[in-house]
């Protein structure tokens, strides 16, 4: 951004448009330039997370609720959902219902558009939902709603894809849910720090991986948002600049899963998924989770996994892929259902990640005060 402008600068030459061009360079900076002196773009690279304290990390987790999780924001996912049939709808109208709902007032957009597919052209819709559209910066939670296409001759068995993804979708709105309140108040900081939520369509190839059968919504938002200035009438930023940290969720609901880290450039935030698993607990916050069960491996390294980050990565989005390795053993099979979800470690990886977003947001529960102990 500097360098294009001194440039231009240099070549018209004028003394004139000279004053002009530092006139327009002061009030450019003043404007990409926070008080902490680095440009908003690059605040992310400085980010520091708040650490809550035991009794906000109980009051964060007590809001969550599994059950609840399970009868109206799972069970609505677990249909026939693939790119334009009626499923896909129906999953669509429970997404944007459910965050329209809520009272930390969610902006949702569709990202709807048509593709060539090997069985001719299909509409795709990606779903957006964004806590603060004015926030310049964002923590990214993105799943895939679609399930895995089988054609007519798997008639009688239906391909629910529990944990691919309708869980991790579930999750994202359970989140949105549990921490309702936390949400709105950190919306209404002045923080030019949000929470976006990414519903992807098409994740799934219809009829055999390729590079052009497969991650059709997410290779069409990314491209979108490269091409969206950010913040609005940005020349020089688009909507991928505001992404901080694109955390994708896939293939979860399995037991005993074990994520590993793929990407150096955000181990820290990996291990902070890890240190967040160990605090809970020490705390006894966790269910079914004896000393010798641990979910996050920082140490574990994953191969190249093709996903919906894939578009968002080849163009220098930060990524934590949490995706077990290895996969559940259901995957792509008609045992991938509710029968064999793993409720407990659901309940637990929906208690780590609210408290890693509440502290990536710097958003403090409120602790309700003791009653004995008031004064
Ligand atoms: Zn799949």
């Amino acid at each position: 951004m500097w360098k294009r402008a001194t440039t231009s600068m240099a070549e018209r030459g004028s003394s004139r448009s000279i004053m002009g061009c530092f006139y327009t360079l002061f009030i450019c900076m003043a404007s990409i330039i926070h008080a902490n002196g680095i440009p908003w773009t690059q605040e992310k690279l400085e980010h520091r997370a708040v650490t809550l304290t035991d009794d906000e990390v109980r009051a964060a987790v007590s809001h969550t609720d599994l059950e609840q999780m399970w009868q109206r924001d799972l069970r609505p996912l677990l249909v026939t959902r693939y790119p334009g049939s009626a499923g896909s709808q129906s999953v669509q109208n429970h997404i944007k219902t459910t965050l329209g709902s809520l009272g930390a007032g969610w902006e949702v957009t569709e990202d709807t558009f048509v593709a060539q597919t090997p069985y001719g052209p299909l509409p795709f819709t990606n779903l957006v939902a964004t806590l603060n559209p004015s926030a310049e910066r964002r923590l990214v939670l993105a799943c895939h709603y679609d399930s895995k296409y089988y054609p007519p001759q798997w008639h009688g068995r239906e391909f629910q894809g529990a944990t691919d993804s309708a869980v991790p979708c579930a999750m994202m709105l359970e989140l949105a849910q549990a921490l309702d309140e936390e949400l709105k108040a950190q919306r209404n900081t002045s923080s030019n720090l949000t929470l976006q939520l990414i519903f992807f369509d098409g994740e799934e190839a219809l009829f055999q991986w390729t590079s052009t059968d497969s991650l059709y919504g997410s290779r069409h938002l990314a491209q979108k948002m490269e091409n969206t200035p950010h913040p609005a009438g940005a020349t020089d930023t688009n909507q991928l600049h505001g992404i901080d940290l694109f955390v994708l969720l896939d293939l979860i609901g399995a037991p005993s899963p074990r994520f590993g880290n793929q990407f150096p450039n955000t181990a820290p935030w990996f291990t902070r998924l890890q240190d967040i698993e160990k605090r809970l607990h020490s705390l006894n916050l966790l269910v079914d989770h004896p000393n010798s069960v641990q979910y996050f491996w920082p140490d574990h390294r994953l191969g190249h996994v093709l996903d919906d980050h894939i578009p968002f990565l080849n163009r220098g989005v930060r990524i934590l892929h949490l995706i077990p390795n290895p996969f559940p053993s259901v995957w792509h099979t008609f045992d991938d259902n509710e029968q064999n979800l793993d409720r407990s470690t659901i309940q637990n990886l929906n208690k780590i990640l609210q408290v890693f977003v509440l502290e990536y947001l710097n958003a403090r529960p409120v602790v309700a005060s003791n009653p004995g102990n008031a004064p």
